[in-house]
């Protein structure tokens, strides 16, 4: 019998992947093996729930039983992918080895875990997926006061959800302005002041310290001395591609896993997607990419290898108070940011040296121009003449 193409992951890299490949090929084998309860939900919808009332199961989409069938694939839960082992083009669960064809590692990324001392570690909440979602929201249940780890976009997103969910706010970051490296300080400034005026406290220069119960609650002791009162913690300072499987097995990690422009390891017939892939030196650790990727991934496993490109990747940050859209500008691009505002309303463009525009971050009414910008803005990822990837030995290397 053919070895399956397998995925590692359910997550919206896995699922799109199964998804477009079976438009593509409705027959050769697929499985996909998860350790999470392989339910399919929309990730970003995540850090909506308390504005929008919806709990964990609201927010699943279908359950993994619905989910193969549509699929016509196999579907592992609650099962953790322990080893690969590439010379012998196959997977280990424990002692159990299972065979491919093609493998895709779509297993994302992990929270960031930041040391706090004291004797209320259980109470710091990562929430990453529907089943982190879903314990945060049982804990949440008859409590008020949500201390937040991180001013980042997800932190500041939770923010706003969690005060219009009639939660109390304080956010604890080291950064002197919110979302840095991501935003100039004028845009910061007027996403923070309307956070500020839904109720959000922000102690911006601090780190959490200790976490303790206390008679009224968590007692939370800031770096700089200070001491909050809160019933429960969101820690939200990052994420870290999974990388430890894949280093172990020989194949080529930097921040994320290493692929090539076709989403290729440094292994042939293992590919990366989503999180945890870094493609050709850009980890972007959102959901356009990842859509990008599954396009051209599927129409290699099917036999047409293809590069994936990036055009212009603007991020809707969904803090409603304010409303924000930004495009970053590249990594290591020089240029300067030319800033206009209006009390909320910022215009930030990015400009090259030459006074092309290579990013921007818009606040308020300016949001409205993203379409216009779009359109000026270079591609991320440009497009690469696909007649170099058609070399026949790469269109019938699954095969071998
Ligand atoms: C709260 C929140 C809000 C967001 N909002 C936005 C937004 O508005 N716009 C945007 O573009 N992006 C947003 N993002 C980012 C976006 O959601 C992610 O980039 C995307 O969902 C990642 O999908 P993935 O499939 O790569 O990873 P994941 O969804 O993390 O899936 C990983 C899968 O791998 C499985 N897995 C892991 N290890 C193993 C193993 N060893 N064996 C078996 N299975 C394993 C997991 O169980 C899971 O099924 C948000 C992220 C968060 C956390």
């Amino acid at each position: 019998m053919t070895a399956p193409i397998v995925i590692i992951g359910t997550g919206l890299a896995g699922y799109n992947l199964a998804r477009e490949l079976r438009k593509l090929d409705g027959q050769t084998p697929l499985l996909l093996i998860t350790s999470d309860d392989g339910r399919s939900y929309s990730k970003p919808l995540l850090s909506t729930g308390f504005a929008m009332g919806k709990d964990a199961d609201s927010l699943g989409q279908a359950t993994a039983g619905a989910m193969a069938e549509q699929l016509n694939a196999e579907i592992r839960t609650h099962t953790r992918v322990t080893r690969l082992d590439p010379a012998n083009r196959r997977v280990w669960i424990g002692n159990e080895p299972v065979p491919y064809r093609d493998l895709v590692l779509a297993w994302g990324a992990q929270p960031i875990r930041v040391p706090v001392e004291g004797d209320a570690q259980e109470a710091i909440f990562p929430i990453n997926d529907l089943l982190d979602y879903a314990r945060f929201r049982a804990a949440a249940q008859g409590r008020r006061r949500v201390l937040i780890l991180g001013a980042g976009l997800i932190g500041c997103e939770f923010a706003n959800d969690l005060l219009t969910g009639g939660y109390q706010v304080d956010v604890v970051a080291p950064s002197t302005q919110i979302m840095p490296g991501l935003l100039p300080v004028e845009a910061a400034t007027a996403v923070q002041s309307g956070l500020q005026q839904l109720g959000a406290r922000f102690h911006l220069g601090p780190v959490l310290q200790r976490l303790d119960h206390a008679a009224d609650g968590l007692r939370a002791q800031l770096s700089d001395g200070q001491t909050l009162l809160c019933d429960l913690v969101v820690s939200a300072v990052g994420l870290r591609p999974r990388t430890e499987l894949a280093a172990e097995a020989g194949l080529q990690v930097a921040r994320g896993i290493v692929v090539d422009r076709r989403l290729q390891t440094s292994q042939p017939h293992i590919y990366a997607l989503g999180d945890c892939a870094e493609v050709d030196g850009l980890s972007l650790l959102y959901v356009m990419p990842l859509m990008s990727g599954v396009r051209a991934l599927a129409k290699t496993l099917c036999g047409n290898p293809t590069f994936v490109s990036y055009g212009p990747m603007p991020v809707t940050v969904k803090t409603p108070i304010c409303p924000l859209v930004v495009s970053p500008p590249p990594a290591g691009a020089s240029g300067s940011w030319t800033v206009e505002a209006q009390g909320q309303d910022v215009r930030a463009l990015y400009l090259g040296s030459s006074g092309q525009l290579l990013g921007y971050a818009l606040t308020g009414a300016a949001t409205q121009e993203r379409m216009a910008l779009n359109k000026q803005l270079p591609p991320v990822l440009a497009e690469l003449p696909q007649i170099l990837s058609l070399k026949s030995s790469d269109r019938l290397s699954h095969e071998s």
